[in-house]
């Protein structure tokens, strides 16, 4: 293990690693100084600071953070008493009247890291989740939130594995528990204006509250249990019953599984996307549509840039290359060919995407294929891929939000939810 230097304008950042030094930097330095954005359609190139969101941004904001703090003590012409860090937020004890120069030594390490300061009133100050107050020549500290805080957090109505809001609860006992210090503060009575108002039932608070001052013990057994054999990881996404019913008989027939729940349904789907869309026809690995003149589609599937796929079915219902490729046309082609339609090539709508499984693009392919049976051009064969296990359900499937099947939802469903170019 050495310790590595890179210099970059006014930035020293201290790196340990344990592999060839030229190679390690040569790596460090690709990353750092190769970040690209599209915005509105153009690339830029991020010329300072980390990329949001980057895997070696939060790494390189702490080493950073490190630098700066450990650079401006050693220069401090005032006496630090007491200092703690959390990412980006310092809490420090420090003379009273020397606020100012403490604030300008650290705003003067680098232009671009520049801080702010909150000076504690009434003898206490908030840092992160906590209040933090003098008592005497002590410190005490009490859960913290926010004014403007919702008091909201998984409700028990939700439809989530029960465990899951346990967990929830259990978190947020031992949170407001583990960072209260001061005697005065009634934890259990913050505790549990919280979980009501989550709609967690009383008796669940209570018995919870009791199973915590128990933890200490529950969390040894814990720990024996886990050594035990060769342990299974796995995760299954959670449907209310039917989850359930399935855990139960996996634990009998393979005890040593561990079976997390997941959920499709996330937070960050709600959130808009502010990051500039791939034009469709850039795009690769998704299921396609085409719409013909006589109001009829072809549905198919493409690993290859949609672009290039559509090319291949322009050039294949040009007259002259019929002949040549005829062995193995597609039904876009034998449509074209045999009615003489002419396919709206520009219109092509992306119906679902899938990186990475071939097997899952097939059969989201022969889904839209049945999905608009009554409307597609395709072969019969072509939906071979959806078991009958499968039909049953998509007899009353409703694709995302189109109404239920009938004439009029196929075309919902092969227009309504395609992004179609050109729109
Ligand atoms: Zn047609």
């Amino acid at each position: 293990m050495r310790i590595l230097r890179i210099f970059d304008k006014n930035t020293i950042i201290l790196i340990i690693w344990s592999v060839n030094q030229e190679l390690f930097e040569e790596i460090v330095k690709f990353c750092l100084e190769t970040s690209y954005f599209v915005y509105r359609g153009q690339t830029f190139s991020q010329i300072d600071g980390m990329p949001m969101g980057g895997p070696l941004s939060p790494i390189i904001a702490d080493l950073i953070m490190d630098h700066t703090i450990s650079t401006v003590l050693q220069e401090l012409p005032v006496e630090v008493i007491g200092m703690t860090k959390y990412v980006d937020d310092l809490f420090c004890m420090i003379p009273a009247g020397s606020v100012d120069t403490v604030l300008q030594a650290f705003n003067g390490f680098h232009d671009r890291i520049q801080f702010t300061v909150e000076v504690e009133r009434d003898g206490g100050i908030p840092y992160l989740d906590t209040y933090i107050s003098r008592n005497g020549r002590n410190l005490e500290s009490r859960w913290y939130k926010k004014p403007s805080a919702s008091d909201r957090m998984l409700s028990f109505y939700s439809k989530h594995p029960l465990q899951q809001k346990i967990g929830a609860a259990i978190g947020l006992i031992k949170r407001v528990k583990q960072l209260t210090t001061t005697p005065e503060v009634d934890v259990r009575q913050i505790v549990n204006t919280k979980l009501r108002i989550n709609g967690f039932p009383q008796g669940l608070i209570n018995g919870l509250w009791h199973k915590y001052t128990q933890t200490r013990t529950a969390d040894q057994g814990n720990t024996q249990q886990s050594t035990e054999g060769d342990l299974i990881y796995r995760s299954i996404t959670y449907v209310p019953r039917l989850t359930d019913q399935i855990m139960r008989i996996l634990k009998k027939e393979i005890p040593n599984l561990h079976l997390a729940y997941k959920s499709t349904n996330q937070v960050r789907n709600l959130h808009t996307n502010m990051k500039d869309k791939i034009d469709p026809l850039l795009d690769s690995e998704l299921v396609y549509s085409i719409p013909c003149e006589c109001g009829r589609v072809y549905v198919g599937k493409t690993k290859q840039r949609l672009r290039d796929r559509v090319g291949q079915h322009r050039r294949s219902v040009n007259p002259k290359n019929i002949v040549i490729i005829k062995k193995e046309e597609t039904a876009l082609t034998t449509h074209s060919r045999e009615h003489k339609h002419e396919f709206q090539f520009e219109d092509v709508g992306v119906l679902d995407r899938c990186t990475g499984n071939d097997g899952k693009l097939k059969f989201l392919e022969s889904m839209h294929i049945y999905l608009t049976k009554h409307k597609n051009v395709n072969k019969h064969q072509d939906t071979e891929g959806v078991s009958t296990i499968y039909t049953t359900l998509l007899q009353r499937v409703k694709i995302r939000d189109s109404p239920p099947r009938d004439d009029e939802s196929f075309k919902s469903c092969v227009s309504g939810n395609a992004p179609l170019i050109g729109e």
